[in-house]
């Protein structure tokens, strides 16, 4: 609830629409009043007197004022779309902005279909709700109140039957939003549940099909859809006895009015148009309350809903500008590691335990080791996605927490394990790494990186658009696009995490040279498999669960280090090695 609340604080713009549709909904409920007393002037002046001119008269009226309840209705209910529409926009902007700004660690956290699920359809719960709030709420609170007081008006003595049927009415009420609420809640988590299997079958549906787990799949899908199936029957199953029982207790209220209200019209204690309006009140005042069961059910929806969501808005980036951060004098590209030690969450063992070593500019430094020994996550703390737990990560000598994110990552080229493309012409996906860059400088990244040739012979060269994430192109140039990126940045810290285990052996090879040139005073870390990508780096950090096994050139390792020689022995023969 109290989120809600929360989110209801960026409804401010809104505030003359929300003006617009209480004021309406009041006029528009207060028409509606006023006619079961106009039709009860009707039958006891008109009817029974014989007045045709009177009925005419207050006939026409009655037609007059219904029309204008029924405008207002439209317009009130126009005011309170808008409004709930501007409110989702904003909402999901807000998320959209915040969840930018997400470290990896949050990424982890809650997972990607479950941020999609509260963009989206719990955004639409909230929508829903604030319509109604504008509308319904207070419709059938006004409505509820003016009728109440109308029916005393028009006999006290028939108000004791309402006496009775109202806290029917509200028992009735309570007991089945008891009921439904709690299944509601099931609902949405078990939406999220359909979401990651879709999700996952869309992005893996390679391997789904390569590995016939077609029915597999189907079977997890159907499994997934029918727990929302079930919940949802048992929900409506539930509400399905709440229209009849209502109509039910509305139909006793009528004959009750009936049968008591006559009694007291033939002795001449009320007349026959006041019997009439106080059952009209009556009936309005029941399906008002029938209106606020729906909000109530409503509610807990959209209160979940909005947890989740400001669950998502309220989630501090663990990693964040520090309150002063600091520059660095003098731009070299220095990098060093000082006993560092790392764990992922739920993590039990560091993957990273005092790792200290230093990457100078105008250097290569290589990373190698067994699959799962670290690798990538030692390079992830360079542009700090993710903080140390102890020790520290330098960029020239300033602890990277002390830096502005941006600034630090401006001067790093990053490319990742796995390369990521976004929808876009080549041209655009690799000038992502700097807006500024002339189509030469992006022909001349693609050159370095390899990349020229394979998308010189593309149909449309640079402008040939990619299709979602890259589809249309093999994973190495795949890799050589996301090299290109980085490098049009011309950074001072070039981080390349196993960007050349997708090429073959040539292009690896000629890559490695050009490179060379193009990196020349820069910082390079490169994460390799192959001993051949980084036997001649000046450094060489060898990684074996998590610990450094060993520091040196090729040569040094090979007399020194285990872990190393055994790497060496595994991939090269014996006429390489000599
Ligand atoms: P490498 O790149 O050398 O293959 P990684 O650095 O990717 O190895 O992984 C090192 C260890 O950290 C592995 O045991 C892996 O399971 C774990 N790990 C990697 N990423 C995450 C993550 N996001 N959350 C939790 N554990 C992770
Ligand atoms: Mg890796």
């Amino acid at each position: 609830m109290r989120s809600l609340l929360k989110l209801y604080r960026n409804l401010k713009p809104f505030f003359l629409l929300i003006v617009g549709a209480v004021v309406l909904t009041y006029l528009q409920v207060m028409a509606n009043l006023e006619l079961p007393t106009l039709m009860s002037n009707i039958v006891d002046k008109g009817i029974i007197t014989g007045d045709i001119a009177y009925i005419w008269k207050e006939g026409g009226y009655m037609l007059l004022i219904a029309g204008a309840g029924g405008v207002c209705a439209v317009l009130a209910s126009l005011m309170a779309a808008r409004t709930a529409i501007g409110l989702g926009k904003t909402v999901r902007n807000q998320i959209f902005t915040h969840v930018e700004n997400f470290s990896l660690h949050e990424f982890d956290k809650f997972g990607a279909s479950t941020l999609l699920t509260r963009t989206t359809n719990d955004i639409v719960q909230i929508q829903t709700s604030t319509v109604w709030f504008l509308t319904m709420i207070e419709n059938a609170l006004f409505t509820s109140v003016g009728a109440a007081i109308l029916a005393y008006a028009a006999d006290p003595q028939l108000t004791r039957i309402l006496y009775v049927a109202l806290p029917l009415v509200v028992v009735v009420i309570v007991v089945v939003t008891s009921l439904v609420v709690p299944l509601f809640r099931l609902v949405q988590v078990e939406i999220d549940k359909i979401t990651r299997v879709v999700r996952e079958n869309i992005t893996g549906i390679r391997v789904v099909r390569a590995f016939n787990r077609i029915d597999h799949e189907k079977a997890r899908f159907e499994r997934a859809n029918a727990d929302v199936t079930t919940t949802y029957i048992k929900v409506n199953r539930i509400m399905a006895v709440l229209m009849p029982l209502m109509m039910m207790l509305l139909n006793v209220v009528i004959v009750a009015i009936l049968w008591f209200g006559s009694a007291r019209v033939d002795t001449g204690n009320l007349s026959l148009g006041s019997m009439l309006a106080f059952m009209q009140y009556a009936l309005q005042i029941m399906v008002a309350l029938l209106m606020l069961t729906v909000m109530f059910i409503q509610l807990p929806r959209s209160a979940a809903a909005s947890d989740r969501v400001v669950a998502v808005l309220e989630t501090r980036p663990e990693i964040a500008d520090a309150a002063e951060t600091r520059q660095i004098e003098a731009i070299r590209g220095h990098v060093a590691f000082r006993d560092v030690t790392f764990s992922y969450d739920g993590g039990e063992e560091p993957a990273l335990s005092n790792i200290t070593f230093e990457a100078n500019p105008g250097e290569t430094t290589a990373i190698i080791g067994s699959t799962g020994s670290g690798k990538s996550t030692l390079v992830s703390l360079i542009p700090r996605f993710y903080d140390v737990d102890s020790g520290k990560v330098l960029v020239d000598g300033v602890d990277v927490r002390e830096l502005a994110q941006e600034d630090l990552r401006h001067r790093i080229g990053f490319v990742p394990q796995k390369a990521v493309l976004f929808t876009g012409t080549v041209a655009d996906n690799i000038r992502y790494g700097n807006r500024e860059a002339t189509d030469v400088d992006v022909a001349q990244a693609a050159t370095v990186a390899q990349a020229a040739e394979f998308i010189e012979s593309m149909p449309d060269g640079y402008a040939t658009m990619l299709s979602e994430g890259g589809l249309n192109l093999s994973g190495g140039q795949k890799q050589r696009l996301a090299m290109a990126r980085a490098l049009v940045r011309r950074p001072e810290i070039y981080i390349f995490d196993d960007s050349f285990s997708a090429l073959d052996f040539t292009t690896d090879a000629k890559l490695r040279t050009a490179l060379r040139g193009e990196t020349r005073d820069a910082t390079v870390i490169i994460v390799a498999q192959r001993v051949g990508s980084i036997m001649n780096a000046d450094r060489i950090i060898v990684l074996d669960e998590g610990r450094v096994a060993g520091i040196g050139t090729h040569k040094e390792l090979m007399d020194t280090c285990d872990v190393y020689r055994e790497i060496v022995y595994s991939q090269l023969s014996e006429e390489e090695l000599a």
